[in-house]
């Protein structure tokens, strides 16, 4: 799988030193065509192997599908890390290339009109300077050939942390935080990095859907491990 660099970054020399050749992962030299993280390490990834896994998310009730691609465990959780906080945009690209081919044919079934993902809030987005979800649906939506728009969704409330909330504060931390533009698309997928309560994109398709969107599915690279699933992905 090919991932595009920057040329003034290899003709700089900045490359080594942004991203060192030796896999974050397991400490291996990395070879030319491997970044961040070996072709071994990402294969070794815990698929969840599921399909449409609504049923078991806590907050679905705007939602129509939901699938994510790997279980969150020790190496997701480095992978995550390295793409949201440590400005890998390379990570995002990686890991969407490979939901996309992961997830193909779903996504072709749901004849979606375009994918989107969860926005920052500006101040947020200011912060950290790129929207990792975004970076995970661009490369989804390149590699399947299908429309990418980052402007659906309006996050109007800069929320705080979810990360240490009870389920229910995280569905009142994004009630009424995001905003759908006008007549947006009928057939709309969301992608976000990691997926655990549903409150946020929950809360996504909410607005999306009270501005006319029909049909909201969720696509998510990790997932914790949830009640009533194995690690081997047998319900
Ligand atoms: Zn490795």
């Amino acid at each position: 799988m090919s991932t595009s660099f920057p040329n003034s970054l290899l003709k700089t020399g900045l490359f080594d030193l942004l991203y060192p050749p030796f896999c974050r992962l397991c400490d291996q030299k990395l070879t030319t065509d491997e970044i961040v993280f070996c072709g071994a390490c990402l294969n070794g990834l815990e698929a969840t192997y599921i399909r449409n896994w609504i049923e078991k998310i806590t907050f679905h009730d705007w939602l129509d599908e939901v699938y994510s691609g790997w279980f969150f465990d020790e190496k997701m959780q480095i992978i995550i890390h390295a793409l949201k906080y440590d400005e890998m945009v390379v990570v995002g690209d990686l890991l969407g290339t490979r939901l996309a081919e992961m997830f193909r044919d779903t996504l072709f079934s749901l004849q979606l009109n375009v994918l989107t993902a969860v926005p920052l809030h500006p101040v947020r987005l200011r912060e950290r300077g790129y929207n990792q979800s975004n970076q995970l649906g661009e490369a989804v939506s390149k590699h399947l050939n299908l429309p990418f728009s980052a402007d659906l969704l309006r996050r109007c409330k800069n929320t705080k942390s979810q990360t240490n909330l009870t389920a229910n504060e995280r569905m009142d931390n994004v009630t009424e935080a995001f905003k759908s533009i006008a007549e947006p698309p009928e057939r709309v997928l969301i992608i976000d990095d990691v997926l655990t309560t549903g409150s946020t994109v929950s809360a996504c398709a909410a607005a999306l859907k009270r501005s006319g969107t029909k049909f909201v599915a969720v696509l998510t690279a990790g997932t914790p491990y949830f009640h009533g699933l194995d690690s081997q992905g047998k319900t």
